[in-house]
C-alpha cells in the first residue's frame, strides 16, 4: 500500500527500529527494494533526490511505476523525494504524488532553514505528505565532514527548529557523511548526542550518510533513537559489483542477464539490511492512510 512517511516513521518511532530508503533510479532497484520487503514483511521507502531525477530517473515515469508496485505490496510503501533543496522543483514532486519530501537547507543559517522548513511544511501537510528536514549539517566523507564535530546537530537548536517548523522527521548530524569513507575507515558516531537528541525531540530520527557505517554502527545508531536509514552508496555498489561480477563469470551476459543479476543482488542486500535495522516482521498496517492528491 502507498502511505505517507509519517505513518511509517510514527510506527518506528514509537517501537524503537528503523526502515531503509533506499536510493532508486529504475524498475529494477524499485523492485528490488519493495519486494525485499515484502518478503520480510517490513515497510520500505523509496528516495529519489533531484539529481537523479534530472539525470535519469525522471519522475513523470518513476512516480506511476511505484505508485503501482506501492498499491501491488502488501506493505507500507513511501515515495520520498530526497534532499530538495530547489522550493520549486520540491512542490512540483508534491504536486507529481510523492508521499512524502525532504527539504535540505542545512547549509543555509537557522533562520533561513527555519523558514524555507516551514514553506513547505505548509505547502504538504494539506495533502498528508510527509515532510523530512536536515538541521546540522551531513556533509561529504570525500571531504571529511563527518568529524567535523561544529556540523553536529545541537539538541536545544533542534527542540526550536522542530518547534518553529512542524516538521515530522529530522535528519541529525552526529559524525556520518555522504558516499564512500577511505578504504577501511569506519566513522565514529557520537552515540551520547544522538541518545540526548531523541530525549530532548522524542521524534522520528533520519541517519543520513549509513553507507559504509558499519553494521555495529547503523545497530547502535538504531538503539539510539534512529528511525530512518538512508542508503544510497551501498545500495548502488552492490549492483555494480553484481554485473561486475557476472561479466567476469560470462563475458557474453547480455543486458537482460545484467539487469535481473543486480536486481537480486539488490534484493537480497535489501533482505539482509531490513533484519539488521530491526523492520522484519512489524506487521502490515490496518489502518495505514493512503496519500490523496485531489
Ligand atoms: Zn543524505
Amino acid at each position: 500500500m502507498y502511505v505517507s512517511m509519517t505513518d511509517i516513521l510514527q510506527d518506528a518511532h514509537k517501537n524503537n527500529y528503523a526502515v531503509m530508503a533506499v536510493n532508486s533510479i529504475n524498475m529494477e532497484m524499485a523492485r528490488a527494494v519493495i519486494s525485499a520487503a515484502e518478503e520480510e514483511r517490513s515497510p520500505i521507502i523509496v528516495n529519489i533526490g533531484m539529481g537523479q531525477m534530472k539525470k535519469h530517473a525522471h519522475a513523470n515515469v518513476m512516480v506511476p511505476m511505484i505508485k503501482k508496485l506501492a498499491e501491488e505490496a502488501k506493505v507500507p510503501v513511501a515515495l520520498n523525494h530526497d534532499h530538495g533543496q530547489d522550493l520549486d522543483f520540491i512542490i512540483k514532486c508534491i504536486q507529481d504524488g510523492f508521499s512524502s519530501v525532504m527539504i535540505d537547507a542545512s547549509s543555509f543559517p537557522f533562520e533561513e532553514n527555519v523558514h524555507r522548513t516551514s514553506t513547505i511544511v505548509k505547502l504538504a501537510h494539506p495533502h498528508n505528505i510527509c515532510v523530512e528536514a536536515e538541521l546540522g549539517h551531513v556533509g561529504q566523507a570525500a571531504d571529511g565532514d563527518n568529524s567535523k564535530a561544529d556540523l553536529y546537530t545541537d539538541p536545544e537548536q533542534a527542540k526550536k527548529f522542530v518547534e518553529l517548523t512542524g516538521v515530522d522527521a529530522l535528519a541529525v548530524a552526529v559524525g556520518t557523511a555522504h558516499g564512500s569513507y577511505p578504504k577501511g575507515y569506519v566513522p565514529k558516531l557520537d552515540f551520547e548526542r544522538l541518545a540526548l537528541l531523541k530525549k530532548t525531540l522524542d521524534m522520528p530520527l533520519v541517519l543520513h550518510g549509513g553507507s559504509g557505517s558499519g553494521e555495529e554502527n547503523i545497530r547502535k545508531a538504531v538503539a539510539c533513537g534512529i528511525n530512518k536509514i538512508n542508503v544510497c552508496t551501498d545500495a548502488f555498489n552492490v549492483a555494480q559489483k553484481a554485473m561486475v561480477d557476472r561479466m567476469a563469470e560470462n563475458p557474453k551476459a547480455d543486458y537482460l542477464d545484467l539487469c535481473m543479476t543486480a536486481e537480486a543482488a539488490m534484493k537480497e542486500f535489501v533482505k539482509n539490511y531490513i533484519r539488521v535495522i530491526g523492520s522484519n516482521n512489524r506487521y502490515v498496517f490496518g489502518e495505514a492512510k493512503i496519500v490523496g492528491h485531489e
